[in-house]
């Protein structure tokens, strides 16, 4: 028995590595470096460089390596430029993911583990969001994503072929080791700017609105540390080899920090004021975007162990200084 992480170079996916090789799993790591980072794949990983929408490479793979659980984390992740770019975005999302599955299906894999996000929501009228909220994506990447899991759930009904799409809301934090973390170059999420803004490295944090209909007046998220969402992959592989067939879940902690909180948690974690310039909301951004993570705790007994966002910013400035110095 032996995973294939697709997308293991990169910043979620080499954790994911880590985590399954922490436990002792056989790992293949499928990822073309085209964002990702050679050097945060586990040494204790096999790493082939590829495509996942090369069917003859990844069909050799799974039969090769007695493949029996895919976690497919490959493809495009920047929404801006998934609306400057849209078919690229389907291609590398969509129809690689297309290509996956059917190769699943071929070679009798029937695990598989979807990498999803809460992009598919939109912007939800209810603050607070289930995983029966409507889906109504508001760009090409949120739309690429929830055209896979159709087809997971298409593929689901039609083959012996069983799914857990994991729908993530804001990853942030390292590898509490200090292996791995966010290392994507040009990244746009708030805590990796803010870490890169403490040190100097951009000359400012910019907050993208300050006049939303919040209690501060900037935009609220929920956090979620990346060692916890592995720890539902994990979770997740182990429901779907148990025999769940198709499920999908919230990851979030269920609450909600505004930008002006995840400031005042960086400023505590360096002891020195953050340089920040407030400036106008940012296209597409909804004002509020908090998990309900209930059937995710209920279903799989998921038990977060880093809700703390001292902790998160910790782990991902601990990284940010190490892997640019
Ligand atoms: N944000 C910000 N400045 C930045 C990056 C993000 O004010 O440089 C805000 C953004 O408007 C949102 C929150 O921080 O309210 C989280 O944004 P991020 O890009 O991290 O994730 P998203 O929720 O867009 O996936």
């Amino acid at each position: 028995m032996t995973v294939l992480v697709t997308g293991g170079a990169g910043y979620i996916g080499s954790h994911m590595t880590y985590g399954l090789v922490d436990r002792g799993e056989k790992v293949v790591v499928l990822d073309n470096l085209s964002t990702g980072v050679r050097s945060l794949i586990s040494e204790q990983a096999t790493f082939v460089a590829g495509d996942v929408s090369d069917q003859s490479l990844v069909r050799r793979l799974m039969r090769e390596h007695d493949i029996d659980a895919v976690i497919h984390f490959a493809g495009s992740i920047v929404v801006p430029e998934s609306v400057e770019q849209p078919l690229r975005y389907y291609a590398n999302n969509t129809v690689a993911s297309r290509a996956l599955i059917e190769s699943c299906v071929e070679e009798g894999v029937r695990n598989f583990v979807f990498s999803s996000t809460a992009a598919v929501y939109g912007i939800p009228d209810a603050s607070m969001v289930t995983e029966q909220t409507p889906k109504e994506p508001i760009n090409p990447y949120g739309r690429s994503k929830l055209m896979t899991e159709w087809m997971l759930q298409d593929a689901a009904k039609a083959h012996d072929f069983h799914y857990v799409a994991l729908r993530y809301f804001n990853v942030a934090g390292a590898d509490p080791k200090g292996r791995t973390g966010q290392s994507t170059p040009r990244a746009t999420h708030l805590i990796k700017r803010a870490c890169q803004a403490a040190l100097g490295r951009v000359p400012a944090l910019d907050i993208f609105g300050t006049d939303y209909p919040t209690p501060d007046g900037t935009g609220v998220r929920d956090y979620i540390h990346v060692s916890d969402l592995i720890a539902a992959h994990l979770l997740a592989l182990d429901a779907l080899r148990a025999g769940t067939k198709a499920e999908i879940f919230n990851c979030g902690y269920g609450r909600g920090l505004s930008v002006r909180e995840i400031i005042k948690a960086v400023e505590k974690v360096t002891g020195h004021p953050l340089p920040v310039r407030e400036g106008a909301r940012r296209a597409g951004d909804p004002p509020m975007l908090v998990a309900d993570s209930a059937k995710l705790k209920r279903t799989l007994c998921w038990t977060p162990k880093y809700d703390d966002i001292n902790i998160i910013v910790s782990s991902a400035y601990a990284w940010e200084k190490r892997f640019n110095s």
